[in-house]
């Protein structure tokens, strides 16, 4: 009789295979006292272990498939910075000569204290941060205690077909989840773990089967027995009867499908069935997005959050590290168009490092952030300024800003840009005299103005993540508002609408960079409407561009403009599935 467990689904993908449990005993840690003599021994036996987990984790670190993620490769390197850090390899050897204790107990004293100060953190984010701590703590904890690492557990079960299980286990790390999906296994499921975490980011991104947080997986299934990873609907079944099984595996090798048929489209122009061309770009956060951003087939770069290098890090990267990564991603993209966001600190990204007057803010959605805390601090500004006006010398490449809420804001950074032109000028250094500035519309206040801001700028870009925050006035990071998010509400329809209006009244170019873009469900309302330039995750790129392929735009403007005559949503979301489901030719 199959049953039904419900966890949370880190990836929306499949699986159907055999569950290999693996039980990894709890770490069982006790206080052993030392003779005076025996302290030196223990706190070399320490250091050993601290050796042995960096020589692990450095062979994780250089076997890192091409396709991940730069936060995550960061991720990796981080771990391996955490174990050079005096917190974990100097203060635990105090600890043993205080104390004169065993490593396990001087280490486990050391955890406790450092997981005290991250249950202190006010902040969802950087609270999951502290399974980062855990997950080495226990890294070492096992090499103390002598444990199997847990690929050399997965190698003593002697599995034929690795490709056919399901691993069952309470807890994994990144790194772990690294090792053992290098080695072909089919899917994950953990006891405990959220969507937050490291590790869930990393299966998804990977593109793994997985299902966390399944409380007491290990004694609700059995090892060898069939079982299916349904992350769509979030749940494991045991025990499916061959029809389900059969009925899954199909589900499979259409997704299977769908995949080569979309790689098909990889080297293909964005063409819609009436024959116009549509520019589809990428956004990355990091230089070494880059990689996954070429094998999208996309067109260019729409948006480059600069930000994500000034976070999580001590001190703030100077003009030539700046200059040096954005020289690398332009460079890379091989004259194609790069659009460089300048600085959008602030609110959910948060930089402290370096800084000592940031101040506290009640609303920081609404406080100094992105282009006002830029407007404040001009040593910030321009060390940014002028690392990209030199990494733009002789390639197409444009400036945009986020957070515009006022003319006088455009007119302040034009100064800007001149005064560190005519700084670079004065030295002789070589930089890109003719740069294009655009404004990012993520206010309802900039998309009003929309008509007077095209004046002053080159370009627009609706950021649309921010546009739904503030126009329906729902903080983005908050779950409980969450339910408010809504797109297709009118208000928002009809402030894009203004935008296109504006841009194309104006003859400049206009995009949507915010998730919309890149949200198949939203494509053909969106050409309907007017947009030709879109700019999303490099993952959705493919799909749009196979929605564009099939639809014919004139007959989605008709649709479009039906859809603007409406004031309510729910009207609305039915008129959009009737857009979705008709053959546009
Ligand atoms: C947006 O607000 O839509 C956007 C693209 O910017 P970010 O998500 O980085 O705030
Ligand atoms: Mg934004």
């Amino acid at each position: 009789m199959p049953m039904h467990i419900q966890g949370t689904g880190v990836s929306q993908l499949i699986a159907v295979g055999i569950a290999t449990i693996v039980l990894r005993g709890h770490i069982n840690i006790t206080y052993r006292h030392l003779q005076a003599d025996e302290i030196p021994k223990e706190q070399q036996r320490y250091c050993q272990a601290i050796a042995n987990a960096q020589q692990r984790l450095s062979n994780i670190s250089n076997n890192l498939p091409d396709e991940l993620p730069a936060d995550i490769r960061s991720l990796i390197n981080t771990q391996l910075l955490m174990l050079n850090d005096p917190a974990l390899h100097k203060t635990p050897l105090e600890i043993i000569a205080k104390e004169a204790c065993n490593a396990e107990w001087a280490l486990k004293q050391q955890h406790n204290a450092l997981l005290r100060i991250f249950e202190n953190i006010d902040d969802t984010y950087l609270k999951t941060r502290g399974d980062d701590i855990t997950h080495i703590v226990n890294r070492i904890q096992r090499i103390l205690l002598q444990e199997a690492s847990l690929s050399d557990m997965v190698t003593k079960m002697k599995i034929k077909d690795l490709s056919r299980q399901i691993l069952v286990i309470n807890d994994i790390g990144p790194a772990e989840l690294i090792a053992i999906h290098q080695r072909g296994i089919a899917g994950f499921i953990t006891g405990f773990g959220g969507p937050l975490s490291h590790t869930a980011i990393l299966a998804r991104s990977l593109g793994i089967p997985a299902i966390f947080g399944v409380h007491g997986a290990q004694q609700l299934l059995e090892s060898g027995e069939f079982i299916v990873i349904d992350g769509e609907h979030n749940t494991v079944i045991s025990s499916p009867d061959r029809r389900m099984q059969r009925w899954y595996r199909q589900k499979i090798q259409r997704y299977k499908d769908r995949q080569k048929a979309l790689d098909k489209l990889r080297n293909q122009k964005a063409i819609s069935l009436n024959g116009e061309t549509i520019e589809l770009q990428a956004n990355i956060e990091l230089p070494d997005d880059i990689r996954l951003a070429k094998r999208s087939g996309c067109t260019g770069i729409g948006l480059l959050r600069t930000e994500y290098m000034f976070i999580n890090r001590e001190n703030l990267p100077n003009e030539e590290e700046q200059y040096k990564a954005y020289r690398s991603v332009i460079r890379r993209m091989k004259g194609m168009p790069v659009t460089i966001r300048t600085l959008d600190l602030g609110a959910d990204k948060k930089v402290d490092s370096g800084r000592s007057d940031v101040p506290l803010q009640i609303n920081p959605a609404l406080g100094l952030r992105a282009i006002r805390l830029c407007l404040q601090d001009h040593k910030l500004f321009h060390t940014q300024l002028k690392a990209i006006l030199r990494a733009a010398y002789g390639y197409d490449v444009r400036i945009m800003i986020p957070m515009i809420t006022t003319l006088q804001e455009i007119k302040q950074v034009k100064y800007h840009i001149s005064s560190v032109k005519s700084d670079l000028r004065h030295r002789g250094i070589k930089y890109a005299e003719i740069i294009p500035i655009g404004t990012m519309i993520e206010v309802p206040a900039a998309a009003i103005m929309a008509g007077s801001f095209a004046q002053q700028c080159d370009f627009l870009s609706i950021g649309t993540n921010d546009l739904i925050q503030y126009t329906l006035a729902i903080d983005r990071i908050d779950d409980s508002v969450s339910y408010l998010y809504d797109p297709l509400h009118p208000s928002i329809l009809r402030l894009i609408k203004i935008t296109l209006d504006t841009a194309s009244a104006a003859s400049i170019p206009v995009s949507m960079c915010g998730e919309m873009a890149g949200d198949s469900q939203y494509t053909r309302l969106l050409l309907g409407m007017g947009l030709r330039e879109f700019s999303m995750q490099p993952s959705s790129l493919l799909q749009i561009k196979e929605i564009i392929s099939q639809t014919n735009i004139t007959h989605a403007t008709h649709l479009a403009n039906q859809v603007l005559s409406l004031g309510d949503s729910a009207a609305i979301h039915d008129l959009l599935e009737t857009i979705n489901s008709t053959t546009l030719h």
